[in-house]
């Protein structure tokens, strides 16, 4: 017996069809156009994908650049593939814009109603809205935006694809927190018993959903596909480090100013947090002072605390709104010789505003400040006055220019000038560091407003400039550059 040619292609159809069902690999074959592929970051996913149906894995982060067809697959092709093979479960598809999360929602009915889908599952005629229909089985998909209500429906298959809309958005705390309580509160409350959850994204910022769920105690049990641009070590598909990934369409080049290198960081390095290149990097906080108290042993240098020009200073940062949740409050000490600045101690809480007050009376009873500087804002108005009128703090309030950004920028060559000088240890000192080296997308930025208060009113203090001193015994006091003080101890020779 020998078979047409349109036999031939009606059992080829069939076994692909047969494949497809037991196949998320052939089932996204069959149903795309022409010419698709499934490069290695494909090949991965989908991996995942088929192990979330099988619910080997319950909770899945996916990262990868823009353009390198995630949500296809995970908000397209997947619920279509799953309701094939659960035609009874419920998909709920959420991202920042109701009208991106429809979109898809349209296309899996589109592969539903398609005549290559090879399932029985089947559309209800009079339950079809591209947002919100349902299948003659029992189940549907309902798409919604961040934010919007999802009350009477629960979910077997949970998708949050793209959760921030941009950088704007990602910038702010107000919005972040809206779109985490919204998660939590409205998102997760949807699970149903054995429900699965995948998030997928660009990231835009260390604390966007997806920050805060590896930030969250839960972490450990997510299985997180991340996938940057360009391959670290230990890539997740197999790539020398260095070598780039096949996407679609042009990336964008930070060398032409056409990206900068912290939004190339986020978006396609899944690095929100660059690393090199920020306000302040790491390599401009080597410099420290001994806290051991044998400078001799550790080779850290001494505090010249004795030195003539020593003075202490304090600058504050008080949080917006009080209260747990909100902008904590953070109080920084310095001490400087006139050339180099010394961090001597840092304290920031998110704590009532009584709280706050007992905190810096304490801080400033403990290091005897020769001023305190704030932010002259409206709301540290009360505490300012507080303050010189109950406990006799010296406050001076300091009128804000600029923004955050140009502020922290204007002080940033101190570090760089190797003028900072840091703890060879203090329990404070790991989260500040992270602060500054992160900032601006770090969550917390009151460390950096007090270093930029502090380094700007030391910069503005006339006369400040040291002078090299020799006490009596002929040693120099203090710290000054190698060649000055060659050239001081020559005259004291001479002298
Ligand atoms: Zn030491």
């Amino acid at each position: 017996m020998t078979m047409t040619d349109t036999e031939r292609v009606a059992l080829v159809r069939m076994a692909r069809q047969v494949l497809s069902r037991g196949s998320l690999g052939d089932f996204c074959q069959l149903m795309s156009v022409a010419g698709y592929q499934q490069p290695a970051q494909v090949l991965a996913l989908i991996g995942l994908l088929e192990r979330i149906e099988r619910r080997e894995v319950t909770r899945a982060i996916v990262e990868m650049p823009p353009r390198s067809s995630k949500s296809t697959h995970v908000s397209r092709l997947f619920p279509a593939w799953w309701l094939g093979r659960h035609a009874s479960d419920n998909v709920i598809i959420a991202s920042y814009g109701e009208e991106l999360a429809t979109g898809h929602g349209r296309e899996v009915r589109n592969l539903i109603e398609s005549p290559d889908y090879p399932f029985e599952t089947t559309m209800r005629a009079d339950s079809r809205a591209a947002g919100r229909w349902q299948t003659e089985q029992g189940g549907g998909l309902i798409a919604a935006g961040v934010g919007t209500g999802l009350t009477g429906f629960g979910g077997h298959l949970m998708i949050l694809d793209d959760p921030v809309k941009g950088r704007e958005e990602a910038e702010s705390v107000l919005t972040r927190d809206h779109t985490w309580a919204w998660y939590q509160e409205v998102f997760l409350t949807r699970l149903q018993k054995n429900g699965v959850v995948v998030v997928l994204g660009t990231r835009w910022h260390e604390d966007d959903p997806i920050g805060r769920i590896l930030n969250s105690k839960g972490a450990d049990s997510w299985e997180r596909l991340r996938i940057p641009y360009i391959a670290g070590v230990a890539d997740q598909i197999g790539r020398q480090p260095g070598e780039v990934l096949d996407v679609f369409g042009e990336v964008p080049s930070v060398e032409r100013g056409e990206i900068s290198s912290y939004g190339f960081s986020a978006l396609y390095q899944q690095s929100p947090t660059p690393a090199s290149g920020g306000v302040f990097r790491k390599e401009w906080m080597t410099r420290r002072y001994c806290t051991c108290g044998r400078p001799q042993v550790c080779g850290n240098m001494e505090l010249p605390t004795k030195t003539a020009r020593w003075n202490v200073f304090q600058s504050m940062d008080i949080g917006g709104k009080q209260g747990v949740g909100h902008d904590p409050s953070a109080l920084a000490t310095w001490g400087t010789d006139g050339i180099s600045k010394f961090v001597l101690d840092y304290w920031s809480s998110q704590v009532e505003y009584s709280d706050v007050k007992s905190h810096v009376v304490t801080q400033w009873r403990k290091w005897r400040p020769r001023m305190m500087y704030v932010e002259d804002a409206t709301w540290a108005q009360p505490l300012i006055s507080d303050l010189r009128r109950e406990s006799g703090v010296r406050v001076h309030g300091v009128p804000t220019r600029g923004n955050k950004w140009t502020r922290a920028d204007a002080v940033s060559p101190e570090f760089e000038g190797g003028r900072v000088v840091l703890p060879e240890d203090a329990t404070w000192l790991p989260d500040w560091m992270h602060d500054h080296v992160a900032f601006p997308a770090a969550t917390h930025d009151e460390a950096v407003d007090t270093t930029s208060l502090m380094l700007s009113q030391m910069k503005d203090q006339p006369g400040r400039t040291r002078m090299v001193r020799l006490n009596d015994k002929g040693a120099v006091d203090g710290i000054a550059s190698v060649e000055k003080m060659r050239l001081r101890m020559k005259e004291f020779l001479r002298g």
